[in-house]
Protein backbone atom coordinates (compact mmCIF):
# COMPACT_ATOMS: atom_id res chain seq x y z
CA UNK A 1 0.00 0.00 0.00
CA UNK A 2 1.45 3.76 -0.84
CA UNK A 3 1.81 5.50 2.26
CA UNK A 4 0.40 8.85 2.53
CA UNK A 5 2.75 11.97 2.26
CA UNK A 6 2.41 14.10 5.40
CA UNK A 7 1.98 17.44 5.14
CA UNK A 8 3.00 20.74 7.40
CA UNK A 9 -0.86 21.37 8.55
CA UNK A 10 -3.87 20.35 6.33
CA UNK A 11 -7.58 21.44 7.42
CA UNK A 12 -8.98 18.78 9.75
CA UNK A 13 -12.97 19.18 9.79
CA UNK A 14 -14.85 18.28 13.39
CA UNK A 15 -15.86 14.69 13.39
CA UNK A 16 -19.39 15.56 13.39
CA UNK A 17 -19.61 17.64 10.06
CA UNK A 18 -20.58 20.54 12.04
CA UNK A 19 -19.12 22.44 9.12
CA UNK A 20 -21.80 21.33 6.62
CA UNK A 21 -24.32 21.79 8.96
CA UNK A 22 -23.74 25.42 9.26
CA UNK A 23 -23.27 25.95 5.47
CA UNK A 24 -26.33 23.77 4.91
CA UNK A 25 -28.43 26.53 7.17
CA UNK A 26 -27.00 29.24 5.25
CA UNK A 27 -27.97 27.80 1.53
CA UNK A 28 -31.51 26.81 3.58
CA UNK A 29 -32.13 30.44 4.95
CA UNK A 30 -30.42 31.89 1.71
CA UNK A 31 -27.78 33.85 3.32
CA UNK A 32 -24.98 33.47 0.71
CA UNK A 33 -23.60 36.67 1.16
CA UNK A 34 -21.15 38.13 3.01
CA UNK A 35 -22.83 39.02 5.55
CA UNK A 36 -25.46 37.45 8.16
CA UNK A 37 -26.19 34.89 10.52
CA UNK A 38 -23.10 32.42 10.25
CA UNK A 39 -20.59 36.06 10.16
CA UNK A 40 -22.53 37.34 13.68
CA UNK A 41 -21.91 34.15 15.30
CA UNK A 42 -18.20 33.41 14.32
CA UNK A 43 -17.74 36.54 15.50
CA UNK A 44 -19.33 36.14 19.08
CA UNK A 45 -17.10 33.12 18.86
CA UNK A 46 -13.60 34.64 18.00
CA UNK A 47 -14.63 37.12 20.84
CA UNK A 48 -15.53 34.81 23.35
CA UNK A 49 -12.00 33.17 22.78
CA UNK A 50 -9.65 36.12 22.56
CA UNK A 51 -11.98 37.98 25.67
CA UNK A 52 -11.06 34.65 28.25
CA UNK A 53 -8.96 36.91 30.54
CA UNK A 54 -12.09 38.97 31.18
CA UNK A 55 -10.94 41.91 28.03
CA UNK A 56 -14.10 43.43 26.00
CA UNK A 57 -11.98 43.65 22.73
CA UNK A 58 -14.77 43.51 19.83
CA UNK A 59 -13.92 41.39 15.93
CA UNK A 60 -14.97 42.07 12.79
CA UNK A 61 -14.45 38.68 10.44
CA UNK A 62 -12.60 39.52 7.04
CA UNK A 63 -11.93 37.21 3.51
CA UNK A 64 -8.33 37.15 4.61
CA UNK A 65 -5.42 37.86 7.22
CA UNK A 66 -3.65 39.88 4.56
CA UNK A 67 -7.02 42.15 4.41
CA UNK A 68 -7.13 42.51 8.11
CA UNK A 69 -3.38 43.65 8.19
CA UNK A 70 -4.13 46.15 5.10
CA UNK A 71 -7.55 47.74 6.76
CA UNK A 72 -5.49 48.10 10.57
CA UNK A 73 -2.57 50.18 8.65
CA UNK A 74 -4.97 52.14 6.97
CA UNK A 75 -6.79 52.47 10.33
CA UNK A 76 -3.68 53.50 12.09
CA UNK A 77 -3.40 56.38 9.46
CA UNK A 78 -0.71 54.80 6.98
CA UNK A 79 -0.57 56.73 4.26
CA UNK A 80 1.85 57.10 1.00
CA UNK A 81 5.30 57.83 1.83
CA UNK A 82 5.28 56.61 5.67
CA UNK A 83 7.18 54.33 7.04
CA UNK A 84 5.83 51.01 9.08
CA UNK A 85 8.29 49.46 11.59
CA UNK A 86 7.78 45.40 10.40
CA UNK A 87 9.16 42.66 12.00
CA UNK A 88 11.84 40.86 8.92
CA UNK A 89 11.56 37.48 9.92
CA UNK A 90 7.72 36.73 8.37
CA UNK A 91 5.98 35.79 5.24
CA UNK A 92 5.18 38.28 3.04
CA UNK A 93 1.39 38.95 4.29
CA UNK A 94 3.05 40.98 6.86
CA UNK A 95 4.27 43.62 4.82
CA UNK A 96 2.49 43.41 1.14
CA UNK A 97 -0.39 45.66 2.80
CA UNK A 98 2.02 48.26 3.65
CA UNK A 99 3.11 48.19 -0.36
CA UNK A 100 -0.69 48.81 -1.20
CA UNK A 101 -0.78 51.54 0.68
CA UNK A 102 2.37 53.33 -1.18
CA UNK A 103 3.88 53.50 2.03
CA UNK A 104 7.40 52.08 3.06
CA UNK A 105 8.20 49.02 5.42
CA UNK A 106 11.32 49.73 7.17
CA UNK A 107 12.71 45.86 8.36
CA UNK A 108 13.46 45.35 12.06
CA UNK A 109 15.40 42.33 12.94
CA UNK A 110 14.49 39.57 15.19
CA UNK A 111 15.88 38.40 19.17
CA UNK A 112 17.36 35.02 19.01
CA UNK A 113 14.94 33.42 22.04
CA UNK A 114 11.23 34.27 20.66
CA UNK A 115 12.86 34.53 16.66
CA UNK A 116 10.33 37.65 16.52
CA UNK A 117 10.82 41.73 16.85
CA UNK A 118 14.06 42.67 18.64
CA UNK A 119 13.14 45.29 21.14
CA UNK A 120 16.75 46.73 21.28
CA UNK A 121 16.71 47.38 17.75
CA UNK A 122 12.83 48.39 17.27
CA UNK A 123 13.98 51.46 19.68
CA UNK A 124 17.16 52.05 18.12
CA UNK A 125 15.02 52.24 14.19
CA UNK A 126 12.05 54.86 16.09
CA UNK A 127 15.41 57.23 17.15
CA UNK A 128 17.02 56.94 13.78
CA UNK A 129 14.17 57.63 12.10
CA UNK A 130 12.71 60.16 13.79
CA UNK A 131 16.70 62.20 13.79
CA UNK A 132 16.85 61.44 9.95
CA UNK A 133 12.89 62.39 8.83
CA UNK A 134 11.75 64.85 11.56
CA UNK A 135 8.85 62.30 11.91
CA UNK A 136 7.89 58.99 13.56
CA UNK A 137 7.13 56.41 11.99
CA UNK A 138 3.01 55.39 11.72
CA UNK A 139 2.83 51.71 12.45
CA UNK A 140 4.86 48.75 14.39
CA UNK A 141 4.18 45.55 12.99
CA UNK A 142 5.74 42.86 15.21
CA UNK A 143 4.69 39.04 14.56
CA UNK A 144 4.40 35.87 16.48
CA UNK A 145 6.32 33.32 14.34
CA UNK A 146 4.72 30.38 13.97
CA UNK A 147 2.54 31.24 17.16
CA UNK A 148 5.75 31.90 19.48
CA UNK A 149 4.85 35.48 21.19
CA UNK A 150 7.00 38.11 20.96
CA UNK A 151 8.37 40.17 23.84
CA UNK A 152 5.08 42.21 24.37
CA UNK A 153 6.28 43.88 27.75
CA UNK A 154 9.23 45.52 25.69
CA UNK A 155 7.64 46.20 22.54
CA UNK A 156 4.47 47.66 23.92
CA UNK A 157 6.44 49.48 26.31
CA UNK A 158 8.58 51.12 23.77
CA UNK A 159 5.32 51.74 21.29
CA UNK A 160 4.00 53.49 24.27
CA UNK A 161 6.90 55.65 25.17
CA UNK A 162 6.88 56.55 21.35
CA UNK A 163 2.75 56.76 20.91
CA UNK A 164 3.14 54.80 17.74
CA UNK A 165 0.29 52.42 17.12
CA UNK A 166 0.99 48.43 17.19
CA UNK A 167 -0.95 46.32 14.71
CA UNK A 168 -0.16 42.89 16.34
CA UNK A 169 0.21 39.80 13.28
CA UNK A 170 -1.23 37.17 15.20
CA UNK A 171 -2.46 35.52 12.07
CA UNK A 172 -0.20 32.30 13.42
CA UNK A 173 -0.80 32.40 16.89
CA UNK A 174 -4.54 31.65 17.55
CA UNK A 175 -4.54 30.79 20.93
CA UNK A 176 -1.20 31.99 21.60
CA UNK A 177 -0.77 33.96 24.87
CA UNK A 178 1.49 36.08 26.74
CA UNK A 179 1.03 35.51 30.29
CA UNK A 180 -2.22 34.01 29.88
CA UNK A 181 -3.66 36.27 28.29
CA UNK A 182 -4.46 35.81 23.93
CA UNK A 183 -2.06 37.23 21.75
CA UNK A 184 -3.46 40.07 19.38
CA UNK A 185 -5.37 41.55 22.13
CA UNK A 186 -2.70 43.99 23.48
CA UNK A 187 -1.69 46.32 20.54
CA UNK A 188 -4.04 48.91 18.92
CA UNK A 189 -5.13 45.57 16.39
CA UNK A 190 -4.74 42.21 16.46
CA UNK A 191 -4.58 40.27 13.05
CA UNK A 192 -5.96 36.62 12.61
CA UNK A 193 -5.82 34.01 9.48
CA UNK A 194 -8.16 30.88 9.13
CA UNK A 195 -6.56 30.23 5.73
CA UNK A 196 -6.60 26.56 5.04
CA UNK A 197 -3.64 25.99 6.34
CA UNK A 198 -3.68 27.71 9.95
CA UNK A 199 -4.75 26.31 13.34
CA UNK A 200 -8.51 26.40 12.69
CA UNK A 201 -9.83 27.65 8.92
CA UNK A 202 -12.87 28.87 6.96
CA UNK A 203 -10.95 27.69 3.53
CA UNK A 204 -10.06 31.35 3.01
CA UNK A 205 -10.85 34.27 6.08
CA UNK A 206 -9.15 35.93 9.03
CA UNK A 207 -10.48 38.70 11.41
CA UNK A 208 -9.12 41.69 12.64
CA UNK A 209 -9.21 42.14 16.49
CA UNK A 210 -9.98 45.70 17.96
CA UNK A 211 -9.91 47.88 21.03
CA UNK A 212 -13.63 48.79 21.18
CA UNK A 213 -16.78 48.98 19.40
CA UNK A 214 -16.19 52.44 17.97
CA UNK A 215 -12.67 51.04 15.96
CA UNK A 216 -14.61 48.02 15.07
CA UNK A 217 -17.42 49.98 13.25
CA UNK A 218 -14.71 51.98 11.34
CA UNK A 219 -13.34 49.13 10.24
CA UNK A 220 -16.63 47.19 9.56
CA UNK A 221 -17.28 50.46 7.54
CA UNK A 222 -14.02 50.20 5.78
CA UNK A 223 -14.16 46.70 4.87
CA UNK A 224 -18.00 47.25 3.40
CA UNK A 225 -16.89 49.42 0.43
CA UNK A 226 -17.39 52.36 3.18
CA UNK A 227 -20.95 53.20 2.19
CA UNK A 228 -22.72 55.75 3.73
CA UNK A 229 -26.33 55.13 5.38
CA UNK A 230 -28.09 56.92 2.75
CA UNK A 231 -31.22 54.85 0.72
CA UNK A 232 -28.96 55.49 -2.58
CA UNK A 233 -25.05 54.79 -3.03
CA UNK A 234 -22.72 57.92 -1.46
CA UNK A 235 -19.26 57.23 -0.65
CA UNK A 236 -16.82 60.10 0.89
CA UNK A 237 -14.55 57.62 1.02
CA UNK A 238 -12.52 54.57 -0.86
CA UNK A 239 -13.22 51.28 0.93
CA UNK A 240 -12.60 48.30 0.41
CA UNK A 241 -14.70 44.62 -0.51
CA UNK A 242 -13.30 42.43 2.98
CA UNK A 243 -16.00 41.05 4.54
CA UNK A 244 -16.13 37.36 5.63
CA UNK A 245 -19.03 35.34 3.63
CA UNK A 246 -21.12 33.84 5.46
CA UNK A 247 -20.71 30.87 3.74
CA UNK A 248 -16.97 30.39 4.73
CA UNK A 249 -18.15 31.81 8.22
CA UNK A 250 -20.61 28.72 8.97
CA UNK A 251 -16.79 26.52 8.19
CA UNK A 252 -15.62 28.70 10.92
CA UNK A 253 -17.65 28.54 13.30
CA UNK A 254 -17.80 24.33 13.54
CA UNK A 255 -13.39 24.99 13.69
CA UNK A 256 -14.43 26.90 16.82
CA UNK A 257 -16.13 23.99 18.36
CA UNK A 258 -12.32 22.06 18.34
CA UNK A 259 -9.91 24.69 18.40
CA UNK A 260 -9.14 24.23 21.86
CA UNK A 261 -7.88 20.09 20.74
CA UNK A 262 -6.29 21.47 17.60
CA UNK A 263 -4.35 24.02 20.07
CA UNK A 264 -3.78 20.89 22.73
CA UNK A 265 -2.68 18.67 19.39
CA UNK A 266 -0.07 21.18 18.06
CA UNK A 267 1.67 21.28 21.80
CA UNK A 268 1.37 17.25 21.95
CA UNK A 269 3.43 17.15 18.34
CA UNK A 270 5.66 19.73 20.01
CA UNK A 271 6.79 17.53 23.04
CA UNK A 272 6.70 14.47 21.01
CA UNK A 273 9.27 16.01 18.89
CA UNK A 274 11.16 17.62 22.04
CA UNK A 275 11.21 14.01 23.53
CA UNK A 276 11.99 12.20 20.22
CA UNK A 277 15.00 14.34 19.31
CA UNK A 278 16.71 15.84 22.41
CA UNK A 279 19.54 12.93 22.62
CA UNK A 280 20.68 14.39 18.93
CA UNK A 281 23.44 16.20 19.30
CA UNK A 282 23.64 19.92 17.37
CA UNK A 283 19.19 19.66 16.40
CA UNK A 284 17.03 21.98 18.90
CA UNK A 285 13.42 21.95 18.73
CA UNK A 286 12.20 26.04 19.05
CA UNK A 287 10.49 26.23 22.15
CA UNK A 288 8.84 28.50 24.62
CA UNK A 289 12.02 30.58 26.17
CA UNK A 290 10.20 30.70 29.46
CA UNK A 291 7.15 30.96 31.34
CA UNK A 292 5.66 34.26 30.07
CA UNK A 293 5.57 32.75 26.92
CA UNK A 294 2.56 30.38 25.53
CA UNK A 295 3.00 29.32 22.00
CA UNK A 296 0.56 27.72 20.54
CA UNK A 297 3.17 25.58 18.07
CA UNK A 298 1.53 26.01 14.86
CA UNK A 299 4.31 25.24 13.14
CA UNK A 300 6.65 22.90 15.06
CA UNK A 301 10.64 23.85 14.09
CA UNK A 302 13.93 23.02 14.41
CA UNK A 303 17.60 24.02 14.13
CA UNK A 304 20.67 22.18 12.78
CA UNK A 305 23.99 23.36 13.58
CA UNK A 306 26.05 23.43 10.17
CA UNK A 307 28.62 20.53 12.23
CA UNK A 308 25.74 18.19 11.81
CA UNK A 309 26.22 16.09 8.93
CA UNK A 310 23.32 14.61 7.43
CA UNK A 311 23.21 11.85 4.30
CA UNK A 312 23.92 13.29 0.96
CA UNK A 313 24.29 16.86 2.35
CA UNK A 314 27.45 17.23 0.00
CA UNK A 315 25.22 16.81 -3.46
CA UNK A 316 22.47 18.90 -1.43
CA UNK A 317 22.12 21.75 -4.30
CA UNK A 318 24.34 19.76 -7.45
CA UNK A 319 21.07 19.12 -9.26
CA UNK A 320 19.30 22.20 -8.40
CA UNK A 321 22.34 24.89 -8.27
CA UNK A 322 22.46 28.28 -6.04
CA UNK A 323 18.98 30.12 -7.02
CA UNK A 324 19.70 33.30 -4.59
CA UNK A 325 22.48 34.33 -2.57
CA UNK A 326 20.93 33.25 0.51
CA UNK A 327 19.84 29.99 1.36
CA UNK A 328 19.50 26.97 4.04
CA UNK A 329 22.90 25.14 4.82
CA UNK A 330 23.92 21.98 3.00
CA UNK A 331 22.78 19.80 5.53
CA UNK A 332 19.22 21.39 5.86
CA UNK A 333 18.40 21.24 2.24
CA UNK A 334 19.82 17.68 2.19
CA UNK A 335 17.50 16.62 5.75
CA UNK A 336 14.54 18.43 3.82
CA UNK A 337 15.19 16.38 0.63
CA UNK A 338 15.97 13.36 2.67
CA UNK A 339 12.61 13.91 4.46
CA UNK A 340 10.62 14.59 1.07
CA UNK A 341 11.80 11.46 -0.30
CA UNK A 342 9.95 9.61 2.52
CA UNK A 343 6.48 11.50 1.44
CA UNK A 344 6.97 13.95 4.51
CA UNK A 345 7.19 17.22 3.83
CA UNK A 346 9.45 20.04 6.08
CA UNK A 347 9.96 23.42 4.59
CA UNK A 348 12.76 26.24 5.59
CA UNK A 349 11.54 28.96 7.83
CA UNK A 350 10.10 32.21 6.32
CA UNK A 351 13.11 34.19 4.15
CA UNK A 352 13.82 37.15 6.10
CA UNK A 353 12.05 40.16 3.87
CA UNK A 354 15.43 42.12 4.31
CA UNK A 355 16.45 39.55 1.66
CA UNK A 356 13.83 39.65 -0.65
CA UNK A 357 14.48 41.11 -4.23
CA UNK A 358 11.11 43.06 -4.08
CA UNK A 359 12.79 44.87 -0.96
CA UNK A 360 16.32 45.04 -2.19
CA UNK A 361 15.75 49.09 -1.32
CA UNK A 362 14.00 48.99 1.84
CA UNK A 363 15.57 49.97 4.87
CA UNK A 364 16.63 47.76 7.25
CA UNK A 365 18.04 47.68 10.78
CA UNK A 366 19.75 44.47 11.39
CA UNK A 367 21.91 42.03 13.58
CA UNK A 368 22.18 38.93 11.51
CA UNK A 369 19.89 36.92 13.77
CA UNK A 370 16.57 36.23 11.39
CA UNK A 371 19.20 35.38 8.07
CA UNK A 372 21.22 32.70 10.71
CA UNK A 373 18.64 31.28 11.84
CA UNK A 374 16.58 30.74 7.84
CA UNK A 375 20.15 29.43 7.08
CA UNK A 376 19.55 26.51 10.01
CA UNK A 377 15.93 25.73 10.45
CA UNK A 378 13.16 23.85 9.24
CA UNK A 379 9.89 23.59 9.80
CA UNK A 380 8.20 20.01 10.13
CA UNK A 381 4.63 18.94 10.09
CA UNK A 382 2.58 19.87 12.99
CA UNK A 383 -1.26 20.33 12.21
CA UNK A 384 -4.47 17.85 13.35
CA UNK A 385 -3.64 15.09 10.54
CA UNK A 386 -0.21 14.13 12.05
CA UNK A 387 -0.32 11.12 13.89
CA UNK A 388 2.01 9.30 16.77
CA UNK A 389 2.33 6.99 14.08
CA UNK A 390 3.22 9.58 11.60
CA UNK A 391 5.45 11.63 14.48
CA UNK A 392 7.57 8.18 15.09
CA UNK A 393 8.18 7.78 11.59
CA UNK A 394 9.73 11.54 11.23
CA UNK A 395 11.97 11.46 14.63
CA UNK A 396 13.04 7.91 12.96
CA UNK A 397 13.76 9.39 9.56
CA UNK A 398 15.51 12.26 11.27
CA UNK A 399 17.35 10.04 12.93
CA UNK A 400 18.54 8.09 10.01
CA UNK A 401 19.20 11.06 7.96
CA UNK A 402 21.69 12.08 10.56
CA UNK A 403 23.11 8.46 11.50
C1 LIG B 1 -1.02 33.53 6.96
C2 LIG B 1 -0.37 34.80 7.36
C3 LIG B 1 -0.93 36.05 7.06
C4 LIG B 1 -2.06 36.27 6.13
O1 LIG B 1 -3.14 35.54 6.17
P1 LIG B 1 -4.06 35.17 4.90
O2 LIG B 1 -5.32 34.82 5.57
O3 LIG B 1 -3.39 34.03 4.22
O4 LIG B 1 -4.18 36.37 4.03
C5 LIG B 1 -0.33 37.18 7.56
N1 LIG B 1 0.79 37.12 8.30
C6 LIG B 1 1.37 35.94 8.59
C7 LIG B 1 2.60 35.96 9.43
C8 LIG B 1 0.83 34.75 8.12
O5 LIG B 1 1.44 33.59 8.39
Amino acid sequence: MEKKKIYLCLAHMTEAGLEGKYIQEAFDTNWVVPLGPNVDAFEKDLEAFVNKSLLDKRVVALSSGTAAVHLALLASGVEAGDEVLVQSFTFCATSNPVAYLGAKPVFIDSESDSWNMDPALLEEAIRDRIAKTGRKPKAIVPVTLYGMPYDVDRIMAIAEHYDIPVIEDTAEAFGSCWKGRALGTFGRFGVLSFNGNKMITTSGGGALICKDDSERQHILWLATQARESYPYYQHDAIGYNYRLSNICAGIGRGQMTVVNDHIAHHKHVYETYREGLKGLDGIEVHGNPDKRYDSNFWLNTITLDPNVHVKGQEEAYKTQPARSDCEPNDNVEALRTWLDARGIEARPLWKPMHKQPIHKDALAYLNGVSQSLFQVGLCLPSGPCVSDEDLNFIIQTIIEAIG
